[in-house]
């Protein structure tokens, strides 16, 4: 088998020759990505490149001459320059243990490829570096900064991986039948694939993309590298997210489909999510407090202060469970630090923007139709709170309607007419229609406004750099959403 290419392995499908897809291997040094990457190459038939060699052939210097007298930062870039001239198909790339931290990298890594995350204990690592000596990363001794590498990258590298492999306990020439394998089989089962198929179909998936996912799952042309992404929610038929986020893929050319996961149950959905080894879940109503019982590890906003999540990575065998909503709540109000705020409502998005308001410092007041709530939500973020009535007598500069009131089919406005004046800003987070009865009513006014689409567009953004490492710029995604 050494030195041939073999049909059914990595693109060759069903005997047809469509070229290969670039293997791209990441992971913290010692994983052996290197080793791997030669025997795979050489299997497979196909040229070799390893970022690290390239660096120092281009520059006719050492990693270690370069980190000593031109510091981290030049490596960064010269690094960043030969990840952008690397030949786009046909080939094994070994990737440098840093290189996954520069959004820039990732979009030029992940174009026709299929990415590999190599991982290893902190004990085995430590073992492979003190054989093979390299300059290090912090002051700090080996293990332990082996550890604080992993723990700051650690994000990185799940959004590096579209496929996981431990080498721990393997040899390079075992992890790479290992890689050759996933490449060839993907994660899940026939039959579990078909039971997920049968799960979609009782959805509302329509025809079209409901066939796609069909030849995905079980079709004869399907590509085990082929992954599944998708919003999990009751109801989330309407949702934006899988025309955006299939736009996505299809822009920077990633190997991914992404569909909608609506039932009743959250248990079934995750269920599914894993059966097809779904790579993430966009979370919305009413999953996003329940669905932290089904994660692994949580991030410190959505665990600790906002108690909900709206995404889900899963990578390595493990659930992470993040909140964006507040990151697309703050973005458009960065420049209103320490304003007069009211937030109107007291439920799960009404905690993301009182975590955001209160992260810029405004004085902010919660009204909420039942009070209860509102102080309930007030004294976790220690904001003012009240009724709706309160509203006149506060005179805010911004208000964020966090209810649903405006939103398709529904056409009435939390405020009234004489409560708007021109030198408010009124976000309202509800995004159908794009411009609400709200949003148009402070427009008359004078206002400035904010519309739900904001608040959408900069948390799938987030969103999707946490499953791909991709920064998208804001300009592209509101014209992909258009
Ligand atoms: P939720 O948890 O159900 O909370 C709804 C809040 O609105 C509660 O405080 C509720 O008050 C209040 N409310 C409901 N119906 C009301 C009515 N008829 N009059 C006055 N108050 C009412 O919902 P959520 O998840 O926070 O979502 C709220 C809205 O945010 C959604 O409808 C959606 O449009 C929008 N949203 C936007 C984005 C985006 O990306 N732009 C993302 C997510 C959500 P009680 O406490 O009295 O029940």
């Amino acid at each position: 088998m050494c030195g041939q290419i073999v049909p059914g392995i990595l693109g060759y499908h069903q005997g047809t020759l469509k070229k290969m897809k670039r293997i791209v291997l990441t992971g913290f040094r010692g994983t052996g990505k290197t080793e791997i990457g030669k025997i795979l190459s050489s299997r497979l038939n196909v040229p070799f490149f390893d970022t690290d060699d390239l660096v120092e052939t281009s520059t006719g210097r050492s990693i270690p001459d370069i980190f000593h007298y031109n510091g981290e930062e030049r490596f960064r870039s010269i690094e960043r320059e030969v990840v952008a001239t690397l030949p786009p198909a046909d080939g094994v790339v070994s990737t440098g243990g840093g290189v996954v931290t520069d959004p820039t990298n990732m979009e030029h890594l992940r174009r026709d490829s299929t990415l590999v995350l190599l991982y290893a204990d902190i004990d085995t690592i430590e073992k492979r570096l003190l054989q093979k000596p390299r300059p290090p990363l912090t002051n700090l001794p080996l293990s332990e900064e082996i550890a604080a590498m992993l723990d700051s990258r650690r994000q990185n590298y799940y959004a590096s991986a579209d496929f996981c492999l431990d080498t721990s306990e393997t040899s390079p020439v075992v992890a790479a039948e290992r890689v050759q394998a996933l490449l060839k089989n993907g994660v899940s089962s026939l039959q579990q694939r078909k039971t997920a198929l049968a799960f979609f179909k009782t959805g509302r998936i329509p025809p079209v993309p409901l066939k796609k996912l069909e030849e995905i799952l079980v079709g004869d042309t399907r590509s085990p590298t082929t992954r599944i992404m998708g919003v999990a929610g009751y109801p989330c038929a309407h949702s934006l997210s899988p025309k955006l986020f299939n736009a996505l893929i299809k822009q920077y050319h990633l190997d991914y489909h992404y569909t909608w996961f609506e039932d009743p149950e959250l248990e079934e959905i995750m269920n599914v999510a894993r059966a097809v080894d779904a790579k993430g879940l966009s979370v919305t109503i009413p999953f996003k407090q329940d669905v932290l019982a089904y994660l692994d590890e949580i991030d410190e906003h959505s665990a600790e202060q906002i108690g909900a999540v709206n995404t889900v990575v899963f990578s390595c065998g493990t659930a992470i469970g993040y909140n964006t909503d507040w990151l697309g709540i703050r973005k458009p109000l960065v420049s209103m630090k320490g304003a007069k705020a009211v937030l109107l409502g007291a439920g799960g998005v009404a905690a993301a923007a009182a975590y955001a308001l209160t992260d810029l410092a405004m004085d902010v007041t919660i009204l909420n139709r039942t009070p209860e709530n509102a102080h309930a939500l007030a004294e976790r973020f220690a904001c003012r709170w009240g009724n709706w009535e309160d509203f006149d007598r506060i005179k805010p500069d911004l208000v964020v309607n966090a209810t649903p009131l405006g939103m398709q089919p529904d056409t009435r406005t939390p405020l009234r007419e004489d409560q708007l004046h021109k030198d408010m800003t009124v976000f309202d987070l509800v995004y159908t229609p794009p411009v609400t009865p709200l949003i148009e009513a402070a427009r008359a006014k004078g206002c400035t406004t904010i519309t739900g689409s904001e608040m959408f567009i900069e948390q799938a953004r987030e969103q999707f750099y946490l499953n791909f490492g991709i920064d998208v710029p804001i300009k592209k995604m509101r014209e992909l959403l258009a």
